[in-house]
C-alpha cells in the first residue's frame, strides 16, 4: 500500500481557525488548551484531542495549555497527573510553563459565583439531588421550579458563605444558575455550580468544602487563560449554551467552544471507568498493560509517538460519531517501523533441525542486512552451525499443495545462509516430531546456488548453541467484539481470552544486549519491543507489536471491491462507516417482516433499550430489545404499532435476555422514530 492510500483526512475545526484568523476573531491568536481530568491514564482517544489542540496551535504559531481539570477531588489522584505529562511529552508535545489547574481557579470562580448571586443569577437549593433531578422534567415536559428559587439576594449571600465556612453537612444544599426551567435544552434547566462535598483535593487540602461543578469551572477557566478556541467531544455540543451564558452573565472574555466527534477505536473500550475496572479488576496487569489503548499501553507495546500522530493525523476531525478499525492504527505503526526497526531473526516456536553433512563443532559467521529499507545501517554477523532452529510451522511431514516450505525430500533457503534438503524426520511413540535431519549445500554460502537452481521459500533460524532463550509475549485483541460498548452488551463478558499468548522462544545471540524499549523486526514474524518492565540481560522478555501482515490492507482491498469503485475510496479511513455498496441480492436475504409490537416496556439498568414483545405470526412472541427509549419515553404508546422488523437475525445474547430481531427505525441527530406501515397488514407479512 503506498502513502496515497491513507491520505490525511479532512478537519472542519483548522477551517475554522482560518476563518478566524481572516476575520481577526482573536487578534490573530491561536490559543487551546488539553484539559485531561486527573482521574485515569490517556487513552488513544485523548492523542486525537491532544494532536488536534496542540497541532492547530503549533501550525498557526499559537500556544497550548496543560489544565488538569480537578473539580472532582474525591476521583483525582498524584499519579494520574505525573503519568499525563509523561504521556503528553513523549506524544512530542510541549506547554512549557504552561501547566494549570482548575484549582488555581477556586478562589475566583468563587467571586463569580457571589456576583452571580448579587445579580439575582444564582440561588441556593435546598431540594435534595433526587429531587432536582425530579424538578428536572423529562426531554419531553418542561421542569419545575424549585421552592428556594425565590430565596432573596441576601440569603442566598448568607447561605453560600456559610456552605463555603462547612455549616451544613455534604448534599444538603447545591448553589444553582437561574436560567429557565423551561428551556428545552435540560443543561440549561437551572444547573448546579458547587456541592458540598467534604473530601481532600490532591492540591487544595481542606480548604474547601465546596466544589465547582465541571460546567462552571470549565469555560470560567478558558476565560482566565485567554483560551480562543475550546475544542472538546461532541457530547458538549449541548452544553454550550450554559458555556455561553455563564460567560456573558459575568461578562467576561468569551472563548469559543467547538465540538468533534470523539475517537471510538474498534475491539477496545475507550471509557476511563472501564479500563480502570480492567485494572482494579485484575483482567489486564495495569494501566500499561501492552493491551491496554492506554497511551502507556501503546507505548510499552512498542508504538511508537510518530505512528500515534501519524494516526490522529490520517483519522481526520469530524462532526460526526463513527469507529475506526484498530487495523489502521496497526497499520500506522507497522509503516513507521519498517523504515526504523532492525531485522533480526527470532524463532518463535522452535523445532531443532540437524544438518547431518555440516561438520560437527564446526561455525561460521554470515553477513546479515539490519535493514534492507536503509542500506546505511550495515550489517552484523550471524553464527550458523550444524544444529539450528526453525519455525515449527515452516515444516509440514505431508505438505498440501500451495504449502512451499520445508518438507520430507525438499529444499528450502535459510535467510542469509544455505540452500537445506529435509532427508529424515524423527517422531516419538506418539508421532510428534522431535527434530528434522536434513543435508545442506556448501555451494549455495549466502543464499543463492551458483548454477541457478530455485528454491520456492526462504525461512529464518537460529542456530541452536548460540540462540538465546527468551519470553515472547504475543498480544491479540483486547476484546472479541469489535463495538464491546454496545449497550445492552456487557463488556467484560467479550474480553478476548487469548488477548495475550506467552512462548519461550530461541532468538539470534544479537538480542542479548537489547535495551529495554528498544524495536525490532523479526523476520517473516513482526515486530516486536524488548519490554520496559520485565525485561531483564539473563531473561529478556519481548512484546509483540503488531504482525507483519496487513490487516488494513485487506481491509481496504474489500471496501473498494464491495464500493465498485476502484478511485473512489474518500472515506477509507472509517472501516465501520455507512457501509459500502452491496448486491441487490445480498440485500434480499435480510428478510423483513411486519410485526405488531404487543407488549412495550423500559429496561431496568439501560438508558436506551426498551424491550418489545412482538408478534411476527409465528405463534409466540418474539423478545427484541431496541435501542429507542429517548423517543418512547411512555413505551405503552407502542403496543399495536406495526412496525419492520428484520426477522432472520441470529438472535443476540444481551446482558438482559435473548433479542431475536431488529425494529428498524430512523435516526437523525435530534429524532428518532420506528418505521411504521399504514394500512392493514397482519403480523409476519412480508416487507419487499
Ligand atoms: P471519560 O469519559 O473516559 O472519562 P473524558 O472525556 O471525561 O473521558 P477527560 O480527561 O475529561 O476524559 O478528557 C480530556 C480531553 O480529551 C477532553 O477534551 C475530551 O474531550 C478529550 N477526549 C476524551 N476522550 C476522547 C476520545 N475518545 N476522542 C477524542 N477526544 C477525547
Ligand atoms: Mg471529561
Amino acid at each position: 500500500m503506498s502513502e496515497e492510500d491513507v491520505r490525511p483526512a479532512p478537519n472542519f475545526i483548522r477551517e475554522i481557525v482560518k476563518q478566524h484568523l481572516t476575520t481577526n476573531k482573536y487578534g490573530g491568536r491561536v490559543h487551546t488548551r488539553f484539559p485531561p481530568e486527573p482521574n485515569g491514564y490517556l487513552h488513544i482517544g485523548h492523542a486525537k484531542s491532544i494532536c488536534l489542540n496542540f497541532g492547530l496551535a503549533s501550525e498557526f504559531g499559537g500556544l497550548t495549555n496543560l489544565r488538569f481539570d480537578d473539580t472532582n477531588p474525591s476521583k483525582e489522584e498524584v499519579e494520574y497527573v505525573d503519568s499525563i505529562k509523561e504521556d503528553v511529552r513523549w506524544l512530542g508535545f510541549d506547554w512549557a510553563d504552561r501547566q494549570y489547574y482548575a484549582s488555581d481557579y477556586f478562589d475566583q470562580l468563587y467571586e463569580w459565583a457571589v456576583q452571580l448571586i448579587k445579580d439575582g443569577k444564582a440561588y441556593v437549593c435546598d431540594l435534595s439531588s433526587d429531587q432536582i433531578r425530579e424538578y428536572r422534567g423529562t426531554l419531553t415536559e418542561p421542569g419545575k421550579e424549585s421552592p428556594y428559587r425565590k430565596r432573596s439576594v441576601e440569603e442566598n449571600l448568607d447561605l453560600f458563605q456559610r456552605m463555603k465556612r462547612g455549616e451544613f453537612p455534604d448534599g444538603s444544599r447545591v448553589l444553582r444558575a437561574k436560567i429557565d426551567m423551561a428551556s428545552p435544552n435540560l443543561n440549561m434547566r437551572d444547573p448546579v455550580m458547587y456541592r458540598i462535598l467534604r473530601a481532600e483535593h490532591h492540591r487544595t487540602g481542606n480548604k474547601w468544602c465546596i466544589y465547582p461543578m465541571y460546567d462552571y469551572a470549565h469555560g470560567q477557566s478558558d476565560s482566565i487563560e485567554g483560551i480562543t478556541h475550546s475544542i472538546c467531544t461532541l457530547e458538549f455540543e449541548d452544553h454550550r449554551p450554559l458555556y455561553d451564558w455563564f460567560l456573558d452573565a459575568l461578562k467576561v472574555y468569551h472563548p469559543q467552544q467547538i465540538e468533534f466527534a470523539r475517537l471510538n477505536l474498534s475491539h477496545t473500550v475507550m471509557s476511563k471507568r472501564k479500563l480502570l475496572q480492567l485494572v482494579q479488576e485484575g483482567y489486564v496487569t495495569r494501566w500499561d498493560d501492552p493491551r491496554m489503548p492506554t497511551l502507556s499501553g501503546l507505548r510499552r507495546r512498542g508504538y511508537t509517538p510518530e505512528s500515534i500522530r501519524n494516526f490522529c493525523e490520517r483519522i481526520g476531525v469530524a462532526k460526526r460519531d463513527s469507529m475506526v478499525d484498530i487495523a489502521l492504527l496497526e497499520y500506522c505503526v507497522r509503516e513507521d517501523l519498517n523504515k526504523k526497526a532492525s531485522r533480526v531473526m527470532a524463532v518463535l516456536r522452535p523445532l531443532k533441525v540437524i544438518i547431518d553433512n555440516y561438520p560437527e563443532g564446526q561455525t561460521e559467521d554470515l553477513d546479515a542486512l539490519n535493514n534492507p529499507e536503509d542500506l546505511s545501517l550495515g550489517t552484523r554477523a550471524i553464527p550458523f552451525s550444524r544444529e539450528i532452529y526453525i519455525e515449527e510451522e515452516d515444516f509440514l511431514e505431508e505438505p498440501p499443495a500451495k504449502f512451499y516450505r520445508l518438507a520430507p525430500g525438499r529444499e528450502v533457503r535459510l535467510r542469509y545462509a544455505y540452500f537445506i534438503k529435509c532427508v529424515g524426520v524423527i517422531k516419538d511413540a506418539t508421532g510428534k516430531i522431535l527434530e528434522i535431519h536434513c543435508t545442506y549445500d556448501p555451494k549455495t554460502r549466502g543464499g543463492d546456488s551458483p548454477e541457478g537452481r530455485k528454491v520456492k521459500a526462504t525461512l529464518h533460524w537460529v542456530s541452536a548453541p548460540h540462540s538465546i532463550r527468551a519470553e515472547v509475549r504475543l498480544y491479540d485483541h483486547l476484546f472479541t467484539r469489535a463495538n464491546p460498548s454496545e449497550e445492552g452488551l456487557d463488556f467484560k463478558a467479550l474480553l478476548n481470552p487469548k488477548s495475550l499468548e506467552t512462548l519461550s522462544c530461541r532468538l539470534e545471540p544479537s538480542l542479548g544486549s537489547a535495551q529495554p524499549g528498544s524495536r525490532y523486526q523479526f523476520e517473516r514474524i513482526g515486530y516486536f519491543c524488548a519490554d520496559v518492565m520485565d525485561s531483564r540481560k539473563d531473561h529478556p522478555v519481548f512484546n509483540r507489536t503488531v504482525t507483519l501482515r496487513d490487516e488494513w490492507a485487506k481491509i481496504q482491498k474489500e471496501q473498494v471491491k464491495s464500493s465498485g469503485q476502484e478511485g473512489l475510496a474518500e472515506n477509507r479511513h472509517y472501516v465501520v462507516p455507512d457501509s459500502g455498496m452491496i448486491t441487490t441480492d445480498e440485500f434480499s436475504k435480510i428478510d423483513l417482516r411486519v410485526g405488531v409490537v404487543r407488549q412495550a416496556s423500559l429496561v431496568q439498568g439501560a438508558n436506551k433499550l426498551l424491550k418489545l414483545m412482538v408478534d411476527l405470526g409465528e405463534g409466540r412472541l418474539r423478545q427484541i430489545f431496541a435501542g429507542i427509549r429517548s423517543a418512547y419515553p411512555d413505551p405503552e404508546r407502542l403496543v399495536g404499532r406495526r412496525v419492520m422488523v428484520a426477522a432472520n437475525l441470529k438472535p443476540r445474547q444481551m446482558k438482559f435476555g435473548l433479542s431475536e430481531g431488529m425494529i428498524l427505525a430512523g435516526v437523525g441527530k435530534e429524532a428518532l422514530g420506528i418505521a411504521t406501515f399504514d394500512g392493514n397488514l397482519l403480523p409476519g407479512d412480508k416487507v419487499s
